[in-house]
């Protein structure tokens, strides 16, 4: 079974997907954690990437398609959770064409929605970190001891993209790029939005309550 879930940075998609690839034991496909290792590997793509997402720029299709295309068919016999991707129409058609291609399809597309001033608070508050990619927030779900990951004893690091001016862009280009899908995945009558409000628990058993009524 393959699940999307999108929705706009500071949404709190990644926890989520992480959550949910852990519930239902799925491979999960997080374009930002992909990008992010490239470009810390500081090999030649990953300079290319980091010009990108240092100017709040989005990260062109054929880069990220190809990504997506590889990790598809590696992991084509399990389940698999897209995480931010696809984030525009273009990479849509990309993955109906790989998707087919591979005999797979998309059981359920899920937007996480949550409304500009609370987007703008969590991303300003938000922290990860850099050796387990574990994501906090000091507002909704903060570490125990400040600044420190609870898992493995990093020091938490903020986003270099995660500065007003950058989240304001980024927001703008969600609904620019992104926003499409809604409507694109309604015709294929695999829509479902969940509000983002809320406990993290809470937030967790709309999306699960969603997933379910799918594979039910
Ligand atoms: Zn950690």
């Amino acid at each position: 079974m393959m699940v999307l879930l999108f929705g706009p940075p500071g949404v709190g998609k990644g926890t989520q997907a992480n959550l949910l690839s852990e519930r239902y034991k799925s491979t999960k496909f997080s374009i930002g954690d992909m990008l992010r290792d490239e470009v810390a590997s500081k090999s030649e793509l990953g300079t290319k990437i980091a010009q990108y997402l240092n100017h709040g720029a989005l990260v062109p299709d054929d880069i990220i398609s190809a990504f997506a295309r590889q990790f598809i068919e590696k992991h084509k016999a399990d389940d698999i959770l897209l995480d931010g991707f696809p984030r525009n129409m273009n990479q849509a058609q990309n993955l109906i064409s790989d998707l087919n291609r591979l005999s797979l399809s998309l059981k359920v597309a899920i937007e996480m929605h949550l409304n500009e001033t609370e987007l703008i608070k969590r991303l300003i508050n938000r922290r990860y970190c850099p050796q387990c990619n574990k994501i906090y927030n000091y507002v909704t779900n903060p570490p125990h001891q400040e600044q420190v990951c609870d898992i493995c004893k990093t020091t938490l690091i903020k986003r270099s993209d995660d500065n007003e001016k950058l989240i304001r862009k980024r927001l703008g280009v969600y609904e620019k790029e992104t926003q499409p899908l809604v409507g694109f995945y309604k015709a294929h009558r695999i829509y479902e939005r969940a509000e983002a409000t809320g406990s993290q628990e809470e937030v967790f058993k709309k999306l699960s309550n969603i997933i379910n009524a799918y594979t039910n």
